[in-house]
């Protein structure tokens, strides 16, 4: 892609969160990464819904600016942190999705598995503790979830998803918003009725097989989860379900395995 492709790619994002409501004003900020050390972001005060490519600013891995007349956002932060963190992820997309961003305010978790498309995509997305939007407090409140997860809330703030490309930091960001919908409905409805264990294991598994990019925290939300009604099957290598009896850890987590069940050992 070329360089204005990029810019232009970006002003597409950018309207589209503006157009579905995700942002008021001049909030949100998208950022695509292309090279280790060089970023194109949107520019601080200026609405997603009126961008044009020419605003579109270049940045180096520490913020400074390479390219561009406007400035770029004070919330770039925390965009540089997931690029430090995550070199997989090559965009970006902070918006304050409406519904998503209520859960953070009312202390519901995000962390139901209703919908398979947002369990295939997402999982549980976890909220971020509270912090000082344009400090670095809002990047380090990313820390704990950053390497299991490709969409955060940010406690009464926002949303914040990464992605291989832009179009899937942006899908992203709808399915976040679209499963807070039909989970707030279903609790007006008075009832959440969850997918069961043993299908989640199937859409892990269908996960693996569809090769889907970006980084998964697996069914360790299930509320069955390490007690006997537990009904994964334990059947080997790469098992994304965590309850612990006869799975094999996943790569990478060897130690989290050990040390859970360490600890289970002690407390018996
Ligand atoms: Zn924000």
């Amino acid at each position: 892609m070329t360089a204005y492709e990029i810019k232009k790619q970006i002003c597409e994002v950018g309207h589209k969160l503006y157009d579905r409501g995700f942002v008021a004003a001049n909030d949100g900020n998208i950022s695509v990464k292309v090279s280790d050390n060089e970023f194109y972001c949107t520019p601080t005060g200026v609405s997603k819904g009126d961008l044009t490519p020419d605003m579109i600013i270049r940045i180096d891995g520490k913020g400074n600016k390479l390219e561009g007349k406007l400035n770029p956002s004070s919330e770039i932060k925390m965009h540089l942190r997931v690029y430090q963190e995550r070199p997989d992820v090559n965009a970006v997309v902070h918006a304050h999705p409406p519904v998503a961003t209520a859960f953070t305010v009312a202390g519901v978790e995000l962390d139901q598995y209703i919908l398979p498309e947002a369990v295939l995509t997402i999982g549980n997305v976890p909220t971020c503790e509270y912090g000082t939007p344009s400090t670095m407090e809002i990047p380090d409140s990313l820390a704990p979830f950053i390497q299991k997860h490709d969409a955060f809330l940010l406690k009464n703030h926002g949303a914040l998803t990464v992605g291989n490309t832009l179009q899937k930091a942006q899908f992203t960001m709808e399915e976040v918003e679209f499963n807070a919908v039909i989970c707030k409905h279903a609790r007006e409805l008075g009832n959440v009725e969850e997918i069961p264990c043993e299908q989640l294991e199937k859409l892990m598994e269908l996960r693996k097989k569809m090769q889907i990019p970006g980084r998964h925290p697996g069914c360790k939300k299930c509320k069955n989860l390490g007690t006997e009604n537990c009904r994964c099957k334990h059947n080997g290598e790469s098992h994304t379900c965590t309850c612990g009896k006869d799975a094999k850890p996943v790569d990478g987590d060897l130690v989290a395995e050990i040390t859970k069940r360490v600890m289970a050992a002690l407390n018996k």
